[in-house]
């Protein structure tokens, strides 16, 4: 039999209404045996996420101070999905050895990935699956770096032995015991790696849009979903911002050559985003696949005369970034000015030492550091061959007001990037749709 991995984000188990229409499309076809569950998440625009109710219990416990009323908010959300879906579960005693952890060493990690444990374990009930901590299979090494090939086989030894699971995505363990996660969004990480681990012949991503959509749904109005999406596509596009899928997620499938599918937990009639290795040829001709961007980004502009003779003047400066660890994002260069964009959250911490450091190595004539900028990226396998798109991308700006303060078109020739004020950014994610969508 086929194997399906599903994996349910945050407001497709965020109740025990959304939980039965998951069970539902669970149990409609036998091939879907493998289910890895996020924490509750928001119920409406006003509600809050359970796993940031968790890091908020956290921040007062480690600050010394009183976290019962958050924790008694964790203990009401899950009172009402056990109560309503009839399974029977211990919740006092789970939240007990959660409190006491509180109360003798409060552990960030630990603490954030209570949403997905106790959510998998209440599904698991209710479905009538094996529940697998992922406390035991997804494994990280203790500084917290995750390993891949341990998990593979710990994972591929574990789904060998059981028809139908639960588990827990967003975070694993290191061998001291110690529980890690991936970043936020983590559980779309997990489903990837135990579809790979299941040698599944498809990874459903069940979220609350009907696919990836050709740009973000919050910004334009009903933006078309994008039948079909290459791995590469998509990859760019989540890491640019398209947050729908956790851009981590894409690799493990991808190497085994597992389809995903986005689907709607609340449309599951829709057939979503299918996201493949190749587009069909029909589909070639197709010059935009979709547009993604951030706010939140800071130019370094470094410029010095002959700088293009200096040999190793680009991993000079590459090196004090990586020095200060503080990880680039983009670098244009052009004859004797190079660029690097960095998220600025990051550089703000590091900013004066790497300043200084580039003024002493490197001697420029001049440093103009930039924030405020938002990136956009204007991705597509046709941008390869369509001629003049970056001119169109241009020319759509301009008409728009909108100032374009800078531009690298990536090396896969597949996405064109336009650094904008923030300011103009939802105006330019705006204008950019109407003339590409
Ligand atoms: P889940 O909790 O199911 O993992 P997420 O909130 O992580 O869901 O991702 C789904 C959300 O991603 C959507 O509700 C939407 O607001 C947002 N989003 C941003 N960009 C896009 C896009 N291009 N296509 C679809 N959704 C997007
Ligand atoms: N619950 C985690 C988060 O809110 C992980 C996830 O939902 O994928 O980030
Ligand atoms: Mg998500």
């Amino acid at each position: 039999m086929n194997t399906t991995v599903v994996k349910f984000g945050g407001t497709s188990l965020a109740s025990a209404a959304q939980i039965r229409k998951a069970a539902a499309i669970i149990k409609a076809n036998p091939s879907r045996r493998f289910v890895v569950a996020s924490a509750p998440g928001k119920r409406d625009s006003a509600d809050t996420k359970v796993t940031d109710l968790l890091y908020r219990c956290y921040d007062l416990a480690s600050g010394g101070k009183d976290f019962t009323p958050a924790l008694d908010q964790i203990r009401a959300r899950f009172a009402e999905i056990i109560e309503e879906l009839g399974v029977e579960f211990d919740l006092d005693k789970e939240l007990q050895i959660i409190r006491s952890h509180l109360e003798n060493d409060p552990q960030r990690d630990y603490m954030a990935s209570r949403g997905e444990y106790l959510n998998s374990r209440i599904l698991a009930k209710f479905l009538g699956f094996t529940f697998l901590d992922a406390a035991a299979m997804v494994c990280f090494f203790p500084n917290g770096r995750f390993d891949a090939n341990r998990t593979d086989a710990l994972l591929r030894a574990e789904l060998a032995k059981t028809e139908y699971a639960v588990v827990p995505g967003f975070y694993g363990a290191s061998d001291d015991g110690r529980i890690h996660t991936f970043s936020r969004g983590g559980s779309d990480v997990t489903g990837s790696l135990v579809a790979c681990a299941a040698d599944a012949s498809l990874y459903e991503n069940w979220t609350d849009v009907s696919g990836m959509l050709f740009t973000d749904p919050r910004i334009v109005k009903n933006p078309h979903t994008i039948s079909v999406i290459t791995y590469r596509e998509l990859r760019e596009l989540s890491y640019m911002g398209a947050t729908v899928l956790h851009e981590d997620a894409v690799f493990p499938v991808r190497k085994a050559g597992i389809p995903i599918n986005i689907r709607n937990t609340n449309r599951p009639e829709d057939n979503g985003t299918m996201i493949v290795p190749d587009l069909p040829a029909d589909m070639q001709k197709r010059i935009v696949t979709g547009i993604a961007g951030r706010k939140g980004f800071t130019s370094v502009l470094v410029e010095k005369s002959m700088m293009s003779t200096e040999v190793g003047f680009g991993a000079k400066i590459m090196g004090i970034f990586a020095a200060n660890n503080t990880p680039f994002e983009h670098c244009p260069t052009g004859i004797d000015t190079i660029s690097v964009i960095v998220n600025s959250a990051q550089f703000r911490e590091k900013k004066e030492a790497i300043l200084q450091q580039i003024r002493h190595e490197l001697q420029p004539e001049y440093i103009c550091v930039e924030g405020g900028l938002a990136m956009i990226a204007i991705v597509g396998h046709g941008l390869v061959y369509a001629k003049g798109s970056a001119a169109r991308v241009f020319g759509t700006l301009a008409k728009a007001g909108i100032n374009v303060r800078m531009i690298d078109q990536g090396s896969s020739e597949m996405n064109i990037i336009v650094g904008v004020a923030e300011e103009d950014y939802e105006a330019a994610i705006q204008s950019l749709y109407e003339e590409f969508c």
